[in-house]
């Protein structure tokens, strides 16, 4: 199997025959609309961003949770102007298309209804793109369908993104719904990165190969980084180390990346808050066949309850800090596997990479969790690679070098902004297909 440079989809019809150019379009004033709304669409919630591509500034923000249920919960943020009371609705919201439509009332309650014509996109986080979708994509019926054929390997989440955009597909027909995917970033792996060892035709007769995810994070923070560096991405080698309650390492060669630590779903790699991530396959068989249990069930073991939760029964870092701080011999133990593989994944991608610029931790424990980095570079002297203890232990949402002068690699803190990405890149793509049709 090869990989499948997509060619971008055709627009609708409709944009296609009214060019926006600076007078026909929508906003009016003689500016191209410039608001972006990233929606990222969960099994029972629904993340939502309103950003304005012209300084990058938030809008608004907010999250839908518990839907179809009776506690469904709407947490709505006003930003704009310095931001006002944040709003809270609780009450049945039965499916997403609710959920949509509340968030719609709160956005007009602020003046920034989604039928302002200053709005360019909607801009969709979707989990799996195969290797079709190597780059942001204008949604229309032909790639809902390629996102639907990819369920069987994401069944946990395109599901729920699909729902997501056809929702808004119906509440906008007529504005350009973008997806962006995770694992566009890492279509660039070679083969040799992305292949299991196993039978070829087995593996391609099921899709079955590397395909990473958190990819709009990754490629976000190791452009940040060269920019940090005061260099291009293509200037620079980089390993990415974006670890939340999901966690992921990538190697990226001069912007592109080249191996990254999630495979056919997101349960590979390092350890994560609930998932185990590297083990033996044959752990599954042993489950199945000594300890009884069905695959559904190794599923949840290996998904839910494993990785910090399964070592030591919590999956916040910060829990687990305070209680290595009172003694506790299995948060000790959870933390030191967790950074023993961590480690493992910083060496595996400097040898993937031959040359290193910058190691660079992100996401909540890689933003904020110093002794995880202090833990995980300890020892890499021989790499060039060192913390300074008064730079690491500075809190900041700024994006920063925690190395010493004299390190050869820079070590950095770099926060993620994966809504931001996602706002760019639909809107870039947006300006590029309008600029094509004038
Ligand atoms: P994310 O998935 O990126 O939102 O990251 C969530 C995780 O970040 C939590 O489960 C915690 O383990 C971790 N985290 C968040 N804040 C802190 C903090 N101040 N110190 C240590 N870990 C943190």
């Amino acid at each position: 199997m090869t990989a499948h440079p997509s060619p971008t989809p055709a627009l609708p019809d409709e944009l296609r025959s009214t060019p926006r150019t600076s007078e026909t379009s929508a906003a009016g004033a003689g500016t191209a609309p410039t608001r972006v709304l990233v929606l990222n669409s969960g099994s029972s919630s629904l993340k939502y961003q309103l950003l304005d591509m012209r300084d990058d500034s938030r809008l608004a923000q907010g999250i839908v949770e518990r839907i179809g249920e009776e506690t469904s919960r709407l947490v709505h943020t006003p930003l704009q102007g310095g931001g006002g009371a944040k709003r809270e609705t609780t009450g049945p919201i039965a499916d997403h298309a609710a959920a949509l439509k509340a968030v719609a009332g709160e956005l007009t309650a602020d003046g920034l209804g989604l039928d302002s014509p200053e709005l360019a996109a909607i801009g969709h986080r979707v989990v799996h793109g195969g290797l079709r979708f190597t780059q942001p994509t204008v949604i229309d019926d032909e790639v809902l369908a390629e996102i639907e054929r990819l369920v069987p390997v994401a069944p946990l989440h395109n599901p729920a993104n699909l729902i997501g955009i056809r929702t808004a597909m119906a509440l906008r027909p007529d504005l350009p719904q973008v997806a962006v995917f995770d694992t566009a970033f890492h279509t660039t792996m070679p083969e040799a990165a992305a292949r299991y060892a196993i039978d070829v035709e087995t593996a391609d007769a099921h899709r079955i190969r590397r395909y990473g995810f958190h990819g709009t994070s990754h490629a976000y923070v190791s452009r940040e980084t060269a920019k940090l560096l005061g260099k291009t991405p293509e200037e620079v080698n980089v390993i990415v180390l974006h670890l939340g309650n999901g966690a992921s390492a990538s190697a990226v060669a001069g912007g592109r990346c080249v191996d990254t630590s999630m495979g056919l779903t997101p349960l590979e790699g390092l350890v994560m808050g609930t998932r185990s991530g590297d083990v033996d396959p044959a752990v599954t068989f042993h489950l199945k066949r000594v300890a009884g249990m069905s695959t559904d069930e190794i599923d949840v073991l290996l998904n839910k309850k494993s990785g910090l939760v399964g070592l030591c029964g919590d999956n916040d870092m910060r829990e687990i800090r305070r209680r290595i701080d009172e003694g506790d011999e299995r948060a000790a133990l959870a933390f030191d596997v967790y950074i023993h593989r961590l480690k493992k994944y910083i060496g595996a991608y400097y040898a993937v990479l031959g040359r290193v610029d910058a190691v660079v931790f992100t996401a909540g424990v890689g933003e904020n969790a110093a002794p995880v980095r202090e833990a995980a570079i300890a020892g890499l002297e021989e790499l060039g690679l060192a913390v300074d203890a008064d730079l690491n232990s500075v809190r900041s949402d700024e994006a920063r070098i925690i190395s010493p002068n004299y390190a050869r690699v820079a070590v950095a803190v770099v926060p993620t902004d994966e809504e931001l990405e996602i706002a760019r890149q639909s809107h870039a793509l947006v300006l590029a297909l309008g600029s094509s049709n004038e």
